[in-house]
């Protein structure tokens, strides 16, 4: 079993409230949500960040954002209006270094965030 959290959800070892599978990509509900909408949309593949997976695979970078306009859509905030985050290192905040889009929504989000 890898011991990267996200690998191991994305590989169903550990449970998660998953809203969008595919090949390459999954999103699934933050357990600790910071606004009723907070999903985190990740590539099933293993990089550390996002400048990371954009140098190694740029389609799928683009894929991630693409899903995440799709998910807005869905979860319905897409014309209320959402963000999408990506925290890099762990003094921005990474918890997890497995690159991974918050996205929130369903409440005023201030800007900027400090
Ligand atoms: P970061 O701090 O790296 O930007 O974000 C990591 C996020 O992962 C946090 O918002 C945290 O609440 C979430 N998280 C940590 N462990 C788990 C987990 O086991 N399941 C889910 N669904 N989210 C998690
Ligand atoms: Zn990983």
């Amino acid at each position: 079993m890898t011991d990267c959290l996200f690998c191991a959800i994305a590989a169903g070892d550990i449970p998660a409230d998953v809203i969008h599978r595919d090949d390459d990509v999954l999103a699934f509900r933050d357990i600790s949500p910071q606004a009723p909408v907070h999903v985190l949309v990740i590539p099933r593949a293993h990089h550390a960040n996002a400048a990371d997976l954009a140098a190694a695979d740029p389609a799928l970078a683009g894929r991630l954002l693409a899903v995440a306009g799709a998910i807005a859509d869905q979860e319905g905030v897409a014309e209320s209006g959402y963000r999408l985050v990506t925290n890099t290192g762990s003094g921005a905040g990474q918890s997890v270094d497995h690159v991974h889009f918050h996205l929130l929504g369903g409440r005023g989000l201030s800007w900027p965030p400090g």
